[in-house]
């Protein structure tokens, strides 16, 4: 039955930038439909791994900088130490930084391009490795509006968002012959850490709110239907596809 479709029972999902935010949201919503969790982030995430573990999954938490590939092999080991396979690669954790393009440093596009785009590729390859010696798998990049849209006053933010999207798309021509597909979720404007400053800007906040449709800005509990049609069976057709969550932001 089609519902049947949507279970991760038996699945075993790893999640980046797992602490807070979406990252978080995202992980309760794949443990909620069935799945064990590895989760990774820069700094420990005892909320995430309390309420996981609550809903009787299995949660393992490793404790990683993904600003440089160095953990990859790590949490590819733990979590086929843990569980044997990857089935599902959440590829979540995500920073910006803000500033006028004239004055953007070096240092603000390289922080914001390893973490957002780099790690993204080769964390994917890692896993694709592994998933395409079971039956296959499920990657899920998060995107964003700036993967369609310029954005204001973050030049390294946009640019790793749009290499999101076209990263997604050329994963998925080359490994759905392997049972991969690799989709993206691009969320609208979230209440989360990475908008705080724009929420508490009075008039961007009101700007922004005037353009979404649906008239809030989004939450972390929004994105867990979309993260687990992509995660499951019922996607299995699904393949390149940017699936946006934006409250209508992008029909506006
Ligand atoms: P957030 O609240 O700032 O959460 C980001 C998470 O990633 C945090 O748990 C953070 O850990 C972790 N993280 C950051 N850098 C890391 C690193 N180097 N290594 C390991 N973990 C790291 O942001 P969010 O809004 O949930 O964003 C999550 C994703 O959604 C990002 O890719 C973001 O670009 C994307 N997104 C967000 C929005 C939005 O409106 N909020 C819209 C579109 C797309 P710590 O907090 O412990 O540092």
């Amino acid at each position: 039955m089609i519902l049947d479709s949507f279970s991760l029972s038996g699945k075993v999902a790893i999640v980046t930038g797992a602490r807070t935010g979406l990252g978080q949201g995202m992980a309760v919503g794949l443990a909620e439909a069935g799945a064990d969790l590895v989760i990774v982030n820069r700094t420990p995430m005892p909320e995430t791994e309390d309420v996981i573990k609550g809903l009787g999954r299995k949660c393992v938490p490793i404790v990683a900088d993904l600003s440089s590939l160095d953990p990859i092999p790590e949490i590819i080991n733990r979590t086929l130490a843990e569980f044997g396979k990857i089935d599902i690669l959440v590829n979540n954790a995500g920073i910006i930084r803000r500033a006028p393009s004239m004055e953007f440093t070096e240092k603000d596009w390289d922080d914001v391009i390893n973490v957002n785009l780099k790690t993204v590729f080769f964390l994917s390859q890692a896993a694709a490795r592994e998933m395409a010696k079971n039956s296959g798998g499920k990657i899920i990049n998060i995107a964003s509006m700036l993967s369609f849209q310029g954005g204001i006053l973050v030049p390294s933010y946009s640019a790793s968002k749009g290499g999101i999207a076209s990263l997604t798309k050329t994963l998925a021509n080359e490994w759905s012959k392997h049972n991969i597909n690799v989709n993206a979720i691009a969320p609208g404007y979230m209440a989360t850490n990475n908008t705080k400053p724009i929420r508490d800007d009075e008039e961007r906040n009101r700007s922004i709110l005037e353009r979404i449709p649906a008239g809030r800005w989004g939450l972390p509990e929004d994105l867990k239907g979309a993260v687990v049609f992509l995660a499951s069976k019922a996607s299995d057709y699904v393949n390149g596809h940017i699936l946006c969550v934006d409250g209508g932001w992008l029909a506006r």
